[in-house]
């Protein structure tokens, strides 16, 4: 049984006119990903994440190729109605947070609620939820200076997924914080996985990686490999027990 894809993407390419010469940062790729799935996408730097990234996003448009965003031919819109399906389609985390300054957590993560239309009350109510979700619920008033590295990124986290995007899309999200605050967000998407999620992470890191369900490898603009990773089987309930019983 195939389930429905979030993202379809068909011989996609990104050209960008350097001089006299033309650099195809994206080189006729083609991929889909199912609901629910988790991708790594790795490659070395200058391979083309970068520039995928802000095309599934709907940031940057391709060359050409065609993109379906959960079924949405995006090529096919104007500004407006790009930025629109942005906000209701893709929750974004980003390498440095890019939380408001002088802003509590809680307005941060009210914030694209409000912008897509959502009352106050009910704005205010799922904000919370998403922050408890990440571990935050006694955070609600700090502004980012007043929190850690792996805060903030919890907090971008709860802004990512508070509209209850169909896809999140997240750009090296551990490359700025301590190995601490890395497993935590990975405990994060772990958990946003189980929940049913679809991710997309761009990442350099092979332990960042390890946890995604497959791995897509960009080399020169194109997909090198794409691999199914074995599920790391979770321990049966009464592992501890047995353990402590001898
Ligand atoms: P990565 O994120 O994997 O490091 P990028 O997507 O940033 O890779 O870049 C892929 C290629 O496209 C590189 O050769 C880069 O120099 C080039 N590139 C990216 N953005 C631009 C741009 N705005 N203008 C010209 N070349 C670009
Ligand atoms: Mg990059």
């Amino acid at each position: 049984m195939t389930r429905p894809a979030v993202i379809e993407v068909s011989d996609l390419r990104k050209t960008y006119q350097q001089g006299d010469s033309e650099v195809h940062a994206v080189d006729g790729v083609s991929f889909r990903v199912e609901l629910g799935d988790y991708v790594a996408i790795m490659g070395a730097s200058g391979s083309g994440k970068s520039t995928m990234m802000n095309i599934l996003g709907c940031l940057d448009e391709p060359t050409s190729g065609t993109y379906l965003l959960d079924g949405v031919d995006v090529r096919e819109l104007d500004d407006r109605a790009l930025a629109r399906i942005r906000n209701r389609k893709v929750g974004f985390i980003f390498q440095h947070f890019n939380l408001i300054a002088r802003t509590s957590a809680l307005e941060n993560v009210e914030l694209p609620l409000a912008y897509a239309g959502v009352p106050p009350a009910e704005r205010h109510r799922r904000a919370v939820s998403a922050l408890t979700q990440v571990g935050l619920a006694n955070r609600l008033g700090h502004t980012s200076a007043q929190l850690s590295g792996g805060q903030q990124q919890r907090v971008s986290i709860a802004r990512a997924i508070v509209g209850e995007p169909v896809l999140l899309l997240a750009d090296e999200p551990t490359g700025a914080l301590d190995s601490h605050s890395t497993a935590e967000v990975l405990e994060l998407f772990d958990g946003l996985s189980v929940e049913g999620r679809t991710l997309v992470v761009i990442t350099h890191e092979d332990e960042v990686a390890a946890h995604a369900k497959r791995v897509l490898r960009m080399r020169d603009g194109r997909i090198e490999s794409d691999r199914r990773q074995a599920a790391v089987a979770d321990p049966p309930p009464c592992w501890n027990r047995l353990e402590a019983a001898g």
